[in-house]
């Protein structure tokens, strides 16, 4: 549906209701809907919403939703059903609803929940504000749905949740047509950012204080086929390590059938990019692989990870893997567990495949019982969790540097301790240092005392404390002006953390 001719003036004679009004937006999904749900946030205060103090109802609540979990669907209207008396009861209230699951069931949204003010697909967030005046003047759902990019997201305004650490896309979008994946069919054919748009952004970035930068892409490596240079993905990141005053830069997500080695040297010898690596392996027999059409083979994979190591011996290597995918035979599920043992994890995004309707695989014959599924699914967690434990124990006594994260260590009021990340990604809780506090993005060294499947721990004194332009950053975010960064612009750090939520990735 497109805009009816005078809408926008219209709106403009309206009379509003009391300003400002106040938003919600709430998240579900990847890394891509994440930062995707910044750009909405941006957009909705550069119109003049402000965002609803915590505990209190918004006026203006947007989900930003996901098609590729089970039930995604279910949970959404869920979700609506209970919003939807709150808002009879507060007139002038609107209710969004957009990301993945918006662009593929577009009217079925007002059909369904007819209370929704606004449908938005992954197109064309940038209407968001647009849409929710147009259906407050007109008093009518508005949907909007397009088939293909017409901005290209990173251009939209964006309010980012992290003074230290911030997303930048590269790319979105995929060429690949993975049987389970319903990502081709709703966020299109990969479109790539010119890469001085890109260093443009981190540089502007770096001038607000961010120290970490994740480069973010449904196949990251690809980057460059639009513009017809395989090689522009590793020429990005070294071009990323000459930027004065970014401190780490990762990226996420590899697909192994595109990587190739220039991007490993490029990993190795850049000093900012760091020793941590997120690549979808999906299963470990290549009869499956094939079927999921992943054009890349177990050896393929393993060889990949082989370099990586011995260009970077403490690289942290993580992956996403699904079992249960239809025809997959017990010899299958097998050989992934092989592929794990041999791969040694650091973690592991794992999935219970299940029909994603949309696409390829939910009409594939042989879909294995859900018994079976499950059973499969909890050895091969518990052989993740094992392996992911061994190599966390193996870096009891380092020391290690940490860029401190806000938000990540649900217990650390009550066990007196701080959290940060470290050089491969791994979350490390730390003791309170008695003395000087850091903030957010500051910068710690610490050594590790204790290691758990899926943290570690530093009880110790905090050997060094640097104080940063992240750190200074935060401060202002607080209201309060930080003191002079202890370290000047232009002289990364080997090795500092890095924070960001972790969640599953494509590729
Ligand atoms: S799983 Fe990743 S690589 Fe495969 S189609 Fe989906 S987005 Fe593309």
């Amino acid at each position: 549906m497109t805009a009816a001719p005078g809408f926008e003036t219209l709106a403009a004679l309206a009379p509003h209701p009391p300003s400002p009004r106040t938003y919600e937006v709430k998240t579900y999904g990847c890394q891509m809907n994440v930062h995707d749900s910044e750009r909405l946030t941006g957009l909705l205060e550069q119109a003049g919403y402000a965002a609803a103090p915590r505990g209190e109802q918004a006026d203006v609540v947007v989900f930003n939703t996901c098609a590729v979990r089970e039930n995604a669907d279910n949970k959404l209207y869920g979700n609506l059903s209970h919003l939807a008396p709150v808002k009879a009861a507060r007139p002038g209230m609107q209710i969004a609803v957009g990301g993945c699951l918006a662009q593929k069931d577009r009217d079925t949204i007002t059909a369904r929940a007819p209370y929704v003010d606004v449908v938005f697909g992954t197109h064309n967030i940038g209407s968001l504000p647009v849409l929710l005046e147009r259906a407050r003047v007109a008093e009518e759902a508005q949907v909007e749905i397009l088939e293909s990019l017409d901005v290209f997201p990173s251009t939209l305004p964006t309010k980012r949740d992290s003074a230290y650490a911030a997303w930048v896309s590269v790319s979105v979008g995929c060429n690949n047509t993975c049987t389970f994946c319903i990502v081709p069919a709703l966020r299109g054919k990969e479109k790539d950012r010119r890469p001085g748009e890109i260093l443009a952004e981190v540089e502007a970035l770096v001038a607000e204080g961010v120290t970490e930068v994740t480069l973010l892409g449904q196949n990251v490596n690809a980057y460059g086929v639009e513009f017809g240079d395989r090689q522009a993905f590793s020429k990005l990141l070294r071009a990323c390590g000459q930027v004065e005053g970014l401190e780490r830069v990762r990226f996420t997500s590899p697909h192994p059938a595109e990587f190739t080695d220039d991007v490993i040297e490029a990993m190795a010898e850049t000093p900012t990019v760091m020793p941590q690596l997120h690549m979808p392996l999906q299963s470990g027999s290549d009869r499956v692989l094939k079927a999921m059409r992943r054009s890349y083979r177990r050896s393929k994979f393993l060889g990949i990870i082989e370099r990586v190591r011995a260009a970077m011996p403490d690289a942290a290597i993580t992956t996403d893997i699904i079992v249960g995918f239809p025809g997959e035979t017990e010899e299958d599920f097998l050989e992934t567990l092989e592929v794990v043992r041999e791969a040694r994890f650091a973690g592991a995004f794992t999935f219970q495949y299940s029909p994603r309707p949309g696409t390829p695989a939910a009409t594939m014959a042989d879909q294995v019982p859900p018994e079976v599924v499950k059973d499969r699914y909890e050895r091969l967690a518990a052989e993740v969790n094992r392996i992911a434990w061994e190599e966390n124990q193996r870096l009891v006594g380092r020391r290690v540097e940490l860029l401190v994260s806000e938000g990540e260590g649900r217990k650390d009021a009550a066990t007196a301790r701080l959290s940060g990340r470290g050089p491969d990604n791994r979350l490390v809780h730390f003791a309170l240092p008695e003395g000087e506090r850091p903030r957010p993005g500051d910068v710690v060294t610490v050594e590790v005392t204790y290691a758990a499947p899926h943290h570690l721990v530093a009880d110790g004194p905090v050997l060094a404390l640097r104080r940063t332009r992240s750190g200074d950053a935060w401060d202002a975010r607080q209201g309060r002006p930080g003191p002079a960064a202890g370290v000047g612009l232009g002289m990364p750090a080997v090795g500092v953390p890095a924070p960001l939520p972790p969640a599953p990735a494509c590729g």
